[in-house]
């Protein structure tokens, strides 16, 4: 069985997840709106990711003979002043899920639970991803400015991006 601190270390993991899914979401429905579809799409993905972490940690709960519990999601913000704000916005929060994700890692030591510390090594990874994808996102916002034909073609690039579910899913 679970050691019980780490299997509610993961129950609250699981609905960061929901509510990272949720947040995304929401900015890419407030994208869609604005007539941004490329970054609508980016965020419809970022969507489905977030989706995809959450099953994963169900899936390694259940796995393990523990208990999944699925609790409220708390209200996400609905508007953004621009693409790039968007993206520090999202950038501040992935930073915020690596620091729980690295609670969790140091709980699972402190409690010699291996198998959960081996199961978040692919968060540790996929985080460090999720973190510079949003800074290289900030980094072309700001290269690009108010410039239109730039704010488009980067629609378009965003636009581009496609859903691969991760490999840890099938896990
Ligand atoms: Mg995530």
């Amino acid at each position: 069985m679970i050691n019980n601190k780490v299997q509610d270390a993961i129950n609250a993991q699981i609905n960061a997840e929901f509510w990272s899914a949720y947040l995304y979401l929401s900015m890419a429905m407030h994208f869609e709106a604005e007539g941004r579809p490329g970054v609508a799409n980016w965020f419809k993905i970022q969507f489905q990711e977030e989706q995809a972490h959450a099953q994963i940690f169900i899936n390694y709960l259940n796995q393990r003979g523990g208990r999944v519990v699925l609790k409220a999601i708390d209200e996400v913000p609905t508007t953004w002043a621009s693409p790039l704000e968007a993206f520090q916005a999202t950038l501040e929060h992935e930073k915020k899920v690596t620091a729980l994700i690295n609670d969790i890692y140091a709980l699972a030591e402190e409690v010699k639970d291996y198998a959960t510390r081996d199961r978040l090594n692919w968060f540790v990874s996929e985080q460090v991803e999720e973190e510079d994808n949003a800074r290289q996102l900030i980094d072309k916002y700001k290269l690009i400015g108010d410039d239109g034909m730039g704010q488009y073609m980067l629609d378009q690039e965003l636009g581009a991006r496609v859903y691969n579910a991760p490999a840890a899913l099938a896990e």
